[in-house]
């Protein structure tokens, strides 16, 4: 899977910078032409910010799933925020309105943001395909790792110290195994200096509320050491 760890993407990331600074050096020659760049993976520019990020990605055609999207879903909140909430892909309301999470599952996401006291606009909300897959089927494989770089690099700039994985879906992609939920939740796992939390996707609890308390225990750990990690920070 590509993305910032990727060797690849590290040896181009670590070349294009060196070439830059010595360029800053005044090193006339070696140049690095605006063709090049706009030619560069959008995942190893550099953003001025994610609004930037979003101008440049918003078009994408890079999976199927571009055909069949009404308007691309980028993700939405706090651009600085601590901890970033990720589900799978956008529904059919999410598609309408080019915003995550805004259904009836966003309802309910909205209500369990407030049982731990958090507003909406604290938080970030993404997920891993950004463009609705047709009839609200799985994101396939293919198209989970052609995105997955966009997701990733929402990270790197928001920076946050808490990933939630909302569903087996988001929390397999991201965290590249194939372990089932029951077997990821309750805990904490390090994910590239971050600490990541998987529970269950509201979707998933509008049909099953049995899951609630699962999904409650889980949020009120995940607030907790939110809690102590902003105290300590
Ligand atoms: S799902 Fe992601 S990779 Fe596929 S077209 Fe949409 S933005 Fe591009």
């Amino acid at each position: 899977m590509s993305g910032p760890n990727d060797p690849v993407t590290a040896l181009f990331e670590m070349t294009r910078k060196a070439l830059q600074q010595k360029q800053e050096m005044g090193d006339t020659e070696i140049m690095i032409s605006r063709e090049s760049l706009e030619r560069m993976p959008e995942e190893v520019k550099d953003y001025k910010d994610l609004e930037e990020f979003e101008n440049d990605i918003n078009e994408c055609t890079k999976c199927p799933l571009h055909k069949g999207r009404t308007k691309f879903v980028f993700g939405a909140g706090n651009p600085h925020a601590d901890i970033i909430f990720v589900g799978e892909g956008p529904g059919r309301e999410e598609d309408l309105r080019g915003e995550p999470f805004v259904g009836r599952a966003g309802k309910l996401l909205d209500k369990i943001l407030a049982a731990i006291d958090f507003e909406r606009s604290e938080v970030y909300i993404a997920n891993i395909v950004k463009c609705r897959p047709p009839n609200n089927r799985d994101p396939e494989s293919s198209e989970m790792e052609t995105c997955m770089p966009y997701l990733l690099k929402q990270i790197e700039m928001i920076n946050p110290h808490f990933i939630c994985c909302l569903g087996r879906i988001a929390a397999q992609a991201l965290l590249d195994t194939r372990l089932p939920l029951g077997k990821l939740r309750g805990g904490f796992h390090d994910w590239n200096d971050r600490k990541v939390m998987v529970t269950y996707h509201p979707a998933a609890l509008l049909r099953f509320p049995q899951y609630k308390p699962h999904t409650w225990e889980d949020v009120q750990m995940l607030r907790k050491a939110y809690d102590e990690f902003k105290g300590s920070s």
